[in-house]
């Protein structure tokens, strides 16, 4: 082989090569890190909960991809599925808002901006609402605010304990005072959870805003956050143009959040099922409810162990092992 002919067949290898590589990352076999640039095999980065292997980056997930992390396999019961929007104010921006609302369905496969049902974390039964950004960048309409709404009063009335995870822009302008009445209608909710003596816990994943942040992210009886989110309620140019102030570099973090004592812990969300699991059997450990032979009839989560196991000792289990970060 002449050196020509070495040199014209390398170059066509590392061409061929580069293409591979295009075509693989096109087809999602690999995932580049937004926040390092590393590549890295998407199984990888599936099986590591979507977070990077690398920087520890969290990435964004879907709500699907949260409640198959966090709930026990085969124990998710979805409630109120159904529940949509009828676009009462017959909103018209660019587009209609009803078409919008057809967009998203189609795009993301959901109906709204939230996900909430009964599932297990680590056998006990929990009242789960997950939040997903992809649709119209989870956006507090009146869909979510009752689907929260209705989650938070079933468990109540079961004695369950709820998580909320959060991911939102704020409240939905199309449907103006509708998306900020619900605010107060969670926060409703969540009294009558709390005199109950049940527990609430509210995750605050990137990004946490708006009204969400001012009703029910902040209304936990303990509030974790992920590492590195955005969480706030309005936006750092709108406060700094108001304070006429600079802002620090980490202001609106989970970081920022925890040092001024806005967020308890903040938990990798790899660590995020063992956390919850370990908190609701400290909480259930500790707590003068008592279930009444009534709530354990019918229903379709009457025979949950949540509702029929007895503790006599403190267990390992039992053993709450969070250190905050610093
Ligand atoms: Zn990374």
């Amino acid at each position: 082989m002449s050196l020509f002919d070495w040199f014209a067949n390398r170059r066509k290898s590392v061409h061929n090569s580069q293409q591979r590589a295009e075509r693989e990352i096109a087809d999602g076999l690999w995932l580049k890190c937004t926040a390092c640039g590393v590549l890295t095999y998407t199984k990888d980065l599936q099986a590591n909960q979507m977070v990077c292997l690398e920087c520890e980056h969290h990435m964004p997930i879907s709500s699907d991809e949260r409640i198959q992390h966090l709930i026990d396999s085969n124990t998710w019961m979805p409630i109120n599925a159904e529940v949509r929007s009828t676009d009462p104010l017959k909103f018209f921006d660019r587009k209609a808002y009803s078409d919008r609302l057809q967009e998203y369905q189609r795009k993301t496969g959901l109906v709204d901006a939230v996900q909430t049902g009964i599932g297990n974390i680590e056998t006990k039964s929990v009242a789960l609402g997950v939040m997903d950004f992809r649709f119209m960048g989870g956006s507090m309409g009146s869909v979510v605010g009752e689907k929260l709404t209705r989650l938070i009063e079933k468990a109540t009335n079961k004695h369950l304990p709820v998580v909320i995870i959060c991911a939102s822009g704020g409240a939905r302008m199309q449907e103006g005072m509708l998306s900020l009445m619900q605010m107060a209608k969670i926060s409703g909710a969540l009294e009558q959870h709390r005199e109950a003596k049940l527990l609430y816990i509210p995750v605050l994943t990137h990004p946490t805003t708006g009204g969400v942040t001012a009703s029910f992210a902040m209304l936990g009886d303990i509030i974790i956050a992920e590492p590195k989110a955005t969480i706030g309620f309005a936006g750092r140019r709108v406060i700094e143009q108001t304070l006429r102030e600079k802002l620090p570099e980490n202001f609106q973090t989970s970081e920022y959040l925890l040092e001024h004592g806005f967020v308890d812990v903040i938990v990798p969300r790899t660590q995020l099922k063992k956390t919850l699991a370990q908190l609701i059997r400290f909480h259930k450990f500790n707590s003068p409810t008592l279930i009444s032979n009534e709530s354990l009839e019918a229903g379709p989560y009457c025979n949950l162990a949540f509702q029929t196991e007895q503790h006599n000792s403190l267990t390992n289990d039992n053993k709450i092992e969070i250190m905050p970060q610093n």
